[in-house]
């Protein structure tokens, strides 16, 4: 419910500041305070990347309001100011984080491979996943929607898309490309890398249609100029969480209590505010936080 208030206020906000919202860029001198004094038992991932003084976090490069790549070459968005949190309570700050592009169908590979110390990159938890990684949070809950033109009046749903002559577009190793197979016909599934070539399909005409979480869709929808609009019909729930090398209580536990602190401290609040509350006002609440495993 609480979503679907979001994603409401959201779509008519978007309306509202279309010309003035900035899409995902934010201050980069904005950081959280850090800890410097920060202590932790010796041989814990939170020891190691202290005692490295550098820590390296996958996240998404293209996506407006959650992780996009600004002309300063750092990434800015919700993902990213979450993962400043999680440095500054190691101790480090901003400029100490390495930012790595986790496109979706890399993200468990860069952490089991090690390329990553974690995964902030709107990342779902989910059971085939944590197969493989673990997974702290989670930290916000989005919903799979879909993207259309602004004057497209055919799809408004994804029940729309059944024996319908359309093309959608999503994105290789994503939860929505696999969803989306219950309502579109796989040939009419086209499949890229990173939603912005989606977002490029839809406004050739290639694809009519855009589907992955509602909130990655409302910053492409912000980026747009009016071109796109969200059928603001979420169909799924997708708890987002910080993936880590599989097992890794302690920092899983680690990540867990950061958050919690965050979101009584204003932190999370501000990380929001700064980002996608640009374009969805309402700070969300923090989810209820998953045990460990
Ligand atoms: N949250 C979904 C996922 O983790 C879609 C967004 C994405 O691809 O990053 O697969």
């Amino acid at each position: 419910m609480r979503l679907r208030g979001l994603m409401a206020g959201a779509v008519s906000t978007v309306l509202a500041v279309t010309l003035t919202a900035c899409g995902g860029s934010s201050d980069s001198s904005n950081q959280p305070s850090v800890n410097a004094g920060a202590s932790f038992e010796a041989g814990t991932t939170m020891a190691k990347l202290k005692e490295a003084g550098k820590v390296k976090v996958g996240t998404k490069f293209d996506q407006p309001l959650f992780g996009l790549k600004g002309l300063d070459g750092k990434p800015a968005g919700f993902d990213v100011e979450v993962a400043k949190l999680i440095a500054a309570k190691l101790g480090l700050t901003a400029d100490q984080i390495e930012w790595v592009e986790a496109q979706s169908k890399f993200r468990e590979e860069y952490i089991e491979q090690g390329k990553v110390d974690f995964v902030v990159a709107t990342y779902t938890i989910n059971d085939k996943r944590k197969e493989r990684i673990s997974f702290a949070g989670p930290y916000y809950t989005a919903g799979q929607d879909l993207m259309v033109k602004a004057d497209d009046t055919t799809i408004t749903g994804p029940e729309a898309l059944k024996g319908a002559n359309a093309k959608v577009c999503s994105v290789t190793g994503s939860t929505p490309a696999e969803k989306i197979k219950e309502y579109a016909d796989p040939a009419n599934i086209v499949l890229f890398d990173v939603y912005s070539k989606c977002a490029d399909a839809l406004r050739n005409g290639q694809v009519q249609a855009v589907t992955t979480d509602n909130v990655i869709l409302l910053g492409l929808v912000d980026t747009s100029k009016g071109a796109f609009k969200i059928a603001g019909k979420p169909f799924t729930e997708e708890p987002y969480g910080i993936g880590i090398k599989k097992g890794d209580t302690k920092f899983c536990e680690f990540v867990n209590e950061t958050l919690k602190t965050a979101s009584t401290d204003g932190g999370y609040e501000k990380a929001w505010k700064d980002t996608a509350g640009k374009v969805a006002p309402d700070a969300p609440k923090l989810p209820e936080i998953a045990a460990c495993s």
